[in-house]
């Protein structure tokens, strides 16, 4: 839509433009002032994402702002035995700057963890990626973001040689004829999406929703698949079968633009209905009507969520979807397309400029040695002296720990690792790599995320970690685990604003800014980069991530390489280190972002218009095509049996968000969902005796945790539902599995295999 339909209203005086902190969708919002600090949000009319439309989590967003429990002055202690004390800012980074000069003395680079967050701005995640490899010297950084939309970006990059969430503007959405949302609950997680599919909806057209619960999104859906958790990539092998055998595809198309359909098509005729059937859930039925809606519209369009993607063949589900979409030739035509729903508030931006473990800024390759000249010459530094790709999230979480002997009893912790793995997994026939469909040779590097350290034997486990933004200790998979793992730390420094269970294992908390408190951009779900501007004082006492880093780096002894007093000194330099690279910001400047309402990526030069749509000429490998990749359906890490017999997925409340650190401090929120809920099937509660109220204890290989039980149909019979936004003995990620994705490296949060191991009813 452009934004001359959109019904105008006047601006207040009084507010600032500026977006919300939460998600991607990155609603606009107009902040009112009051004594001093924003008292009030409202959804900005203007901005052509939201269209003035919020969410709860939007609406209640200021009140952060002042909340009494801010951290104000820098806690220090020597360790976890003790209670924090005050220190003051030079104490503080002096005692963080010594710890982890002396590991890195004793041990090595290696020995330091970096952890970044997918809630940091575009200048944040630069400037901490630069920080690891240039003050720190380790490859070790990564961030929470590869716990949430890895699997659709290495997907992405292989089948299309580029990864941006969405290829084109939200506002295509009203004008596709057949959207299939897989995997999402958009209408919890993202609520003001749901505007465009009422008006896709209005328009005539049809929108098809997988997930195995019906949720808010799913009632809204003209076709409602309800498939067995992890069986989205045999859904969409089956519906490509019967495009195939229908005659349905676009065999002009798939000649002209992509390479590799042979391997595919011989690959899907395997999956015929009945065996769909058996795998999915899904009746032939539904699987045919399916196929036709897709294949018969002028303008199609697949938008996955988490509910595919998290798991150990996310990137294979992934990729079955694209693959439908490629032989019905729907990629790159107008209202048309693959999409992923990026979830967290800079997940696209924080992935693009290097705080991943094998990335440098502008979706460059770390392993790629032109594209590490390229930025060397940026940061003035050798090419050489930058760390090769580090470990993945979870993995360098697991990796905490002198090298040998692990606690697990593998040979060090990489043996330890994969011998933690090879316990998790209940399904022998999964192994962790070598990834089953090797990427055709000769193309730019198609395996975004390899395993870590190319081969070679790390010297080291991590024995400190500097934490950005994140609360690790709950957003991890097998939350046990990895507390014990950070308990195992010689040091841990987090920077946040608030307590929680992360920082709750540290030794030094540096109180920084909150969103308001200083601006940024950052990168919407449509590749849209954005400004956060200054609309709230912050607290005497608090500083700035990107002051927390150079005063670091000055006192590791690289303080010319961080020269940075102001988001937009890092972003000249961001600018500068992504030009020529697949994701070029060069041409982006914080007037053009005011003026444009965000510009779209790549921007090479500042008169060039930015990129609102991609693949509509070609593909970004080097032949210009799309690469099709065959995909076999196998079963997750665990599957269900006689010990643990019930499916268990996760998701979220549209009144929290994440690990709900912060939402569950905003007392409308809490107040409204003070406590995760089991949903489970009336027929399964009745054979455990268990009635709505009850507290139960679900109980997985690796843990247990405690919810309360609400029974509702919504859910298949043979799965539970819990959300993920909280911690202690109700954190779900008590009982998920670490099975890793072979190529992104994402853990399965979404299946993992429960048995109910006690019932306490209610009196
Ligand atoms: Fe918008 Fe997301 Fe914020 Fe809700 S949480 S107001 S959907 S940006």
């Amino acid at each position: 839509m452009s934004r001359t339909t959109l019904p105008l209203t006047p601006r207040p005086a009084f507010a600032v433009r500026t977006h919300c902190p939460y998600c991607a969708f990155q609603c606009g919002v107009l902040m009112g002032e009051g004594d001093g600090q924003p008292d009030r949000v409202m959804g900005d009319p203007h901005f052509p994402v939201n269209n003035g439309q919020l969410c709860v989590k939007g609406w209640t967003s200021h009140t952060l702002l002042r909340h009494p429990r801010r951290l104000t002055t820098p806690l220090v202690r020597d360790n976890l035995n003790e209670p924090f004390r005050s220190a003051s800012w030079d104490a503080a980074l002096d005692l963080v700057a010594d710890r982890v000069a002396a590991i890195r003395a004793e041990h090595s680079p290696e020995a330091i963890g970096v952890f970044g967050s997918g809630a940091l701005t575009n200048e944040k995640t630069y400037l901490l990626g630069k920080f690891a490899r240039v003050a720190v010297g380790t490859p070790h950084i990564d961030y929470n973001g590869r716990y949430c939309m890895s699997s659709a970006a290495a997907a992405q990059n292989r089948a299309f040689g580029l990864d941006r969430g969405l290829p084109f503007p939200l506002a295509d959405i009203e004008h596709a004829e057949v959207v299939w949302l897989a995997g999402s609950n958009a209408a919890d997680t993202l609520p003001p999406i749901m505007q465009w599919f009422d008006r896709q909806k209005a328009n005539g057209g049809r929108l098809i929703v997988s997930d195995p619960r019906r949720t808010p999104t799913a009632r809204a859906a003209d076709l409602f698949l309800q498939l067995t958790p992890g069986s989205d990539l045999a859904l969409a092998n089956g519906l490509l079968a019967v495009a195939v055998e229908e005659g349905l595809i676009d065999g002009e198309y798939i000649a002209a633009r992509t390479n590799g359909f042979d391997a595919v098509r011989r690959a899907v005729l395997q999956y015929h209905p009945a065996r769909v059937e058996r795998l999915t859930g899904i009746p032939e039925s539904q699987l045919r009507t399916a196929a036709r809606w897709l294949a018969s519209a002028k303008s199609t369009m697949i938008l996955s969520g988490r509910g595919a993607e998290q798991h150990s063949k996310g990137v294979d589900a992934v990729h079955a979807h694209i693959n439908l979409l490629l032989a019905l030739g729907k990629v790159g035509k107008s209202f048309s397309g693959y999409g992923c729903l990026t979830g967290q508030g800079n997940g696209q931006g924080g992935r693009e400029h290097g705080q991943k473990a094998d990335q440098l800024p502008g979706y460059r390759f770390i392993e790629v040695d032109a594209h590490r000249e390229a930025v060397a010459e940026v940061w003035g530094v050798d090419p050489a002296s930058l760390p090769r790709k580090g470990r993945s999230a979870f993995e360098m979480l697991d990796s905490i720990g002198p090298l040998s002997p692990s606690p697990l009893g593998g040979e060090g912790w990489g043996g330890g690792y994969e011998t933690s793995i090879s316990r998790v997994r209940h399904t022998a026939s999964v192994k962790p790599t070598p990834h089953p469909n090797p990427p055709p040779q000769g193309g730019r590097e198609p395996e975004a995320n390899p395993p870590p350290l190319g081969g070679r034997e790390p010297s080291s486990g991590i024995r400190a970690l500097f934490v950005m933004g994140s609360n690790v200790a709950v957003a991890s998979p097998d939350m046990g685990r990895v507390e014990s793992r950070l308990r195992a730390l010689d040091f841990l420094a987090v920077c946040d604003s608030f307590e929680n269970e992360t920082t709750a294992l540290a030794h030094v908390i540096l109180p920084v800014y909150q969103w308001a408190e200083e601006e940024g951009t950052t990168t919407n779900l449509e590749g849209r980069v954005i400004r956060r501007r200054i609309t709230a004082k912050p607290p005497t006492g608090v500083r700035g991530d990107i002051d927390v880093l150079r005063e670091l780096a000055t006192r590791l002894g690289v303080g010319d390489k961080f020269e940075f007093y102001s988001p937009r000194d890092v972003f000249d330099e961001l600018r500068r280190a992504t030009a020529g690279a697949p994701a070029d910001y060069s041409g982006i400047t914080y007037e053009r972002i005011d003026a444009e309402d965000g510009v779209f990526w790549p921007c090479p030069a500042e008169d060039h218009a930015g990129t609102p749509r991609l693949f509509a000429k070609r593909f970004h490998h080097p032949d210009g095509r799309a690469r099709f990749f065959p995909v076999e359906h196998r079963p997750a890490g665990e599957e269900p049996d006689e010990s643990y017999p019930i499916y268990f997925t996760t998701g979220r409340y549209k009144e929290h968000y994440n690990s709900g650190a912060q939402t569950r401090l905003v007392a409308k929120l809490n107040n409204a969902r003070p406590n995760p809920m089991l949903q489970i099937h009336p027929r399964l509660a009745r054979r455990h005796g268990i009635v709505s109220g009850n507290a139960v204890v679900l109980e997985s290989r690796r843990g247990k945790a405690e919810f309360v039980a609400e029974l509702t149909a919504d859910v298949r019979p043979d799965t539970v539902f819990a959300p993920i936004h909280w911690g202690g003995k109700q954190a779900a990620n008590l009982l998920t599995n670490p099975a890793l994705d072979p190529v992104s490296r994402m853990p399965e949060f979404k299946l993992a295999a429960v048995r109910i191991a006690a019932v306490r009813r209610t009196p």
